[in-house]
């Protein structure tokens, strides 16, 4: 007798259909488990025939071989609890099971027989209308993650009874609806509006986001850095219903999503702190995770404190910053996260925090902040277009009445730009905004007339910017010009482009 049950195994942010057989031979009553399981698979073992005897039903009292197709996949984690269960219990009755066949289900179980919440259920929801199924089954805890996927039914439940009981056409559930608000997250926590002042620091933002330009705020304590940076995605442009999909999947394997918050439609911020490690941030390789880059994707990933990191951390970071993914390489293959993300850092411009600041003085010696600033490593600092100095507020700026101009009025001049943006790069599907063109692009769509050429020039010259600064400026003048909404770069843009270069001018000449 063979009963054959349908799953999904999550590789990397994708979830892939796992068939599971379930026969029943002659002989002692073991149970084999095949298919590449892992050790959690392995011990499901036990949880599944206690959780059948306390939901009074029966597995076959013979040798019960259980295998798990494909067989070069490796199945992860506890939710093929439920799937296995169900196979055990249809092949011990050795009745056809009506629903079996047009389900996929997943779920972890307790031993009294209720299912427990799992990881990915969105990923899992979207194989299943994939592989044509009519309706996927998840832990209850987790429907409304799964209803999000259109075109399939949904249904959540709490114990194996009940998942059988609907199988077999006994009982009927009722399938869970979840509508998407989207676009309607007008009230986010933070907005621009609340921000008093730093008028110049506001428009660098503005120009990085227009841009996707990588950004270093750079100021003493108490200069709202991070205040600043958690109101970064209040300005990009909303989410596309891909890029919603992209991001909740990525917190639905990470198991960081519930009933009340089960589609992501804002942008992520992330603020790992410096002390995290390479995993941490990256990825990790045994049972593989996403890292916060992968958690930030679509959004903002902000380091603060960026000389703290360790220099290592900020090594492994170039590439994926690069490629816009993460690749994790394990004994099975490869898994890829998507990682594309905005990088936002911030820094006290030297170790006591107050160099060049008019009212407090600096207590390190000129090498010491030189020391400070070299704890960057360079090729991280050659993926950040835009630095800017963030000064220390002024109390009359925080104590004045005036509101600021909104998050919302800020997101529509940034779309506009994105959109000249789209034009402009519609043959370059690698190439979607200014801060990825290449060295060729940059020569074709960053012309300078006679006058922006002299004028780079000799700011290259007298300010001593480097060498790597010059393709940064030119991408970034190309953003200020889409910003104001003119076909050529003018010397102001330039101007303002070459003010973003703090930390290529020498600091002591
Ligand atoms: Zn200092």
């Amino acid at each position: 007798m063979l009963t054959r049950v349908f799953s999904a195994a999550i590789q990397g942010v994708e979830a892939i259909q796992v068939e599971i057989e379930v026969n029943v031979g002659s002989g002692d009553p073991v149970i084999v488990l095949v298919g590449l399981p892992d050790a959690a698979v392995r011990e499901s073992k036990d949880r599944v025939t206690t959780a059948i005897a306390n939901s009074g039903f029966r597995w076959p009292r013979s040798r019960t071989t259980v295998n798990l197709a494909p067989a070069d996949l490796k199945k992860e984690g506890p939710s093929f609890d439920l799937p296995i269960a169900v196979g055990m219990v249809a092949v011990a009755q050795g009745a056809e099971i009506p629903r079996l066949g047009r389900c996929l289900m997943a779920g972890e179980l307790a031993l009294n027989g209720e299912v427990r919440p799992i990881k990915g259920t969105l990923p899992i929801a979207l194989e299943a209308r994939r592989q044509h199924k009519k309706a996927v089954i998840v832990p209850k805890w987790n429907a409304r993650e799964a209803a999000v996927v259109e075109g399939i039914e949904v249904y959540g439940v709490s114990n194996l009874r009940e998942t059988f009981e609907f199988l077999a056409q006994q009982r009927e559930l009722e399938a869970v609806k979840e509508t998407l608000l989207f676009g309607a997250n007008g009230a986010d926590d933070f907005d621009f509006a609340d921000v008093k002042g730093q008028h110049l620091v506001k428009r660098a933002i503005e120009v990085a986001v227009a841009g996707n330009h990588a950004l270093l705020l750079i100021g003493p304590p108490g200069s709202g850095k991070s205040m600043l940076s958690k109101r970064i995605a209040t300005i990009m442009p909303r989410m596309t219903i891909e890029e919603a999909i992209e991001t909740t999947k990525i917190r639905s394997i990470c198991g960081l999503l519930d009933p009340s918050n089960s589609f992501c439609v804002d942008r992520p911020f992330r603020a790992p702190h410096h002390t995290i490690s390479d995993v941490g941030l990256i990825g990790g390789s045994t049972n593989p995770s996403p890292g916060e880059i992968s958690l930030a994707h679509n959004g903002v990933l902000f380091l603060d404190e960026l000389p703290e990191f360790k220099r290592s951390t900020l090594e492994v970071l170039r590439q994926p910053l690069e490629d816009g993914k993460v690749t994790v390489s394990r004994a099975a293959g490869t898994v890829t996260f998507p990682a594309n993300v905005m990088l936002v850092a911030a820094m006290n411009p030297c170790a006591c925090g107050y160099f060049g600041d008019p009212k407090r003085e600096c207590r390190c010696s000129p090498k010491q902040v030189e020391n400070y600033r070299n704890r960057i490593s360079g090729p991280l600092l050659d993926r950040i277009d835009i630095h800017v100095e963030a000064p220390a507020v002024e109390y009359k700026e925080l104590s004045s009445e005036e509101r600021s101009e909104p998050s919302r009025a800020i997101r529509e001049r940034i779309q506009r730009a994105r959109k000249l943006q789209q034009e402009r790069f519609l043959r370059n599907p690698k190439c979607r905004t200014n801060a990825q063109m290449s060295h060729s692009q940059i020569k074709s769509h960053c012309k300078l007339n006679t006058e922006g050429s002299e004028l780079l020039q000799k700011a290259m010259e007298e300010l001593h910017l480097s060498a790597r600064a010059y393709d940064r400026v030119l991408k970034v003048a190309r953003t200020i010009a889409d910003l104001a909404g003119v076909p050529d770069i003018e010397p102001s843009h330039l101007l303002e482009a070459i003010q973003y270069r703090t930390l290529d001018r020498r600091l002591w000449q």
